[in-house]
């Protein structure tokens, strides 16, 4: 086993070749520097099972380290707090949109 060579989903990119063989393009639009999609370039780190990074590939320039989470991507730094105030949103107006739908039954 190892990270010379596989392939990830990724959600933005679909199935690609990964691992440390691979070159490529930093996975921040517009740039263009040249990393390999190994762990070290990797949004989320090392560690394969952590859920924090999307897994795609970027450059020392658009990895940020923050406090307590592995090095991720500009989108997945802010991914957190704010995905997760927008989904509880999310729920909140549609569970208010079915009640309000079921209050006003027979409305055809
Ligand atoms: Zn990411
Ligand atoms: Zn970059």
């Amino acid at each position: 086993m190892g990270w010379a060579y596989g392939i990830h989903k990724s959600d933005r990119f679909g199935e690609r070749e990964i691992g440390y063989g691979v070159e490529a393009e930093c996975d921040e639009p517009g740039c263009t520097t040249m990393i390999d999609r190994g762990l070290a370039y990797r949004c989320g780190g090392q560690d394969m099972s952590n859920p924090y990074g999307c897994g795609d590939f970027y450059c020392s320039d658009h990895l940020f380290v923050t406090e307590r989470r592995p090095e991720r991507c500009r989108r997945c730094c802010r991914y957190s707090k704010r995905k997760v105030a927008e989904i509880q949103e999310r729920q909140a107006r549609w569970s208010a949109a079915l009640s309000a739908r079921s209050g006003a039954a027979g409305d055809e």
